[in-house]
């Protein structure tokens, strides 16, 4: 869409990721006019490591998406490995692997499909209350909308900061050809992060690292370059694909086992800085706006559980819309929803960091691993 806006939609939902598009598919199978914007043209990759769990799975039934009939690899094991130890154990819940650019597309259409106005290529600029609603600004016009569904992800809107969030952690992902990721999810904790590996429909793999602050803080500034969706990675390793995988094989005889195969299949890892894993939104915010995925709150990433807080978090907030639930009221409500697995994926986080081969030996009894797995997850129900 290009020219002069001036539109109006009952909720104007800003991002079509997960969770913007699951809120937006509710709330206009419940009957309300929803316009959906999201700056990228076109449904794309984005650095994940494409587990999908359980929470995901119920969401996508949901909104009549099947990760089997999208051709999701199935995932049956788990493993980890640091240094000469490994383990790994059976998953104690039916779990996927599936490119987000094949997900987010399947939701976009999905959305359609469901009646929601979908403008896409724009990127919105703000929102700030107006009269008894909001206006939300384009480049050029703006949205009149009675409710904003904030889904926005990783970035955080002008005029809208995450209060709070510490900007630490840096992301990297890798599509390869070849390896031996088999039907398993596995981690990878390496000098300086920590990696999962998973499979790819039709072979391959994905590769997706997360590193913490200080060296993530070592590694920036790359302005200008489409690969790099934040222009601050900088470290000579962090941007050659074989250095970033010679560095996770580094880390553990399973990785080196499993990556001594693989290729990149891309000249670069995808990136993104400033990753505040362990963030919640405070409760209390301006009334009529509704946070929802990633602006909600952002789990560590090795629990896989992202897309499932996201699309299950779009799925209350158009829930709580369609029965009148304040914004407040919603959020304390989602709050409090996933305070065990965001305490939980705090602990696992902390433990791959600061002591991945103890994690190595939990892992080797079964029974606790399993209990780590389920205790990131988020409850059925609500
Ligand atoms: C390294 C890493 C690995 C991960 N691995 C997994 C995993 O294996 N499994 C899992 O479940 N989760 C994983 N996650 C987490 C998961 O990717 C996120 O939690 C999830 O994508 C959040 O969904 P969302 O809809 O909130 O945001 P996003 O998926 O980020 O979508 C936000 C959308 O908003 C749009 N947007 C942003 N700003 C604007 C604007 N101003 N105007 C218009 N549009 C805008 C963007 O283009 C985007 O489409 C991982 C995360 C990282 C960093």
């Amino acid at each position: 869409m290009s020219g002069s806006r001036a539109m109006q939609a009952e909720v104007a939902v800003i991002g079509a990721g997960p969770a913007g598009c699951a809120a937006a598919i509710g709330l206009a199978r419940g009957g309300c006019r929803v316009l959906l914007l999201d700056r990228a043209a076109t449904a794309r990759e984005s650095v994940c490591g494409e587990f999908l769990g359980p929470a995901a799975v119920a969401a996508l039934g949901r909104l009549g998406l099947d990760p089997g009939r999208l051709g999701a690899v199935p995932l049956r094991q788990a493993r980890i490995g640091r240094g000469g130890r490994e383990a790994g154990f059976a998953l104690p819940f039916p779990a996927w692997a599936l490119p987000r650019r094949v997900l987010d597309g399947a939701l976009r259409e999905a959305a359609a499909a469901a009646g929601v106005v979908l403008h896409t290529g724009l990127a919105v600029q703000g929102a700030r209350p107006a009269g008894a609603g909001w206006a939300v600004q384009l480049p050029r016009g703006a949205v009149a909308a009675r409710q904003v569904v904030l889904a926005s992800g990783k970035h955080a809107l002008r005029g809208h900061p995450r209060d709070g969030a510490r900007q630490g952690w840096l992301g990297l992902k890798l599509h390869l050809e070849g390896g031996a990721a088999g039907e398993a999810v596995t981690l990878l904790p390496f000098a300086g992060g920590y990696a999962g590996l998973q499979p790819r429909p039709g072979g391959g793999a994905t590769l997706c690292a997360a590193l913490p602050g200080r060296a993530a803080g070592a590694a920036m500034a790359w302005a200008g370059d489409p690969w790099v969706r934040d222009p601050w990675v900088r470290d000579p390793w962090v941007r050659d694909p074989w250095a970033f995988l010679a560095r996770v094989a580094a880390g553990s005889a399973l990785g080196a086992r499993l990556l001594a195969g693989a290729r990149p299949a891309w000249e670069r890892p995808l990136a993104i800085a400033g990753l505040p894993y362990g963030f919640r939104a405070a409760p209390v915010g301006p009334a009529g706006l509704y946070r929802v995925g990633d602006q909600a709150a952002v789990i560590p990433s090795f629990t896989g559980e992202g897309i499932g807080l996201a699309l299950q978090s779009g799925l209350a907030a158009a829930a709580a819309i369609l029965a009148g639930e304040a914004a407040t009221e919603f959020q304390t409500r989602w709050q409090a929803r996933i305070a065990g697995p965001m305490r939980w994926a705090g602990l696992g986080a902390w433990a791959l960091r600061r002591a991945p081969g103890g994690l190595v030996a939990a892992a080797r009894l079964a029974p606790a691993a399993r209990l780590l797995a389920r205790r990131t997850r988020l409850a059925a129900g609500g």
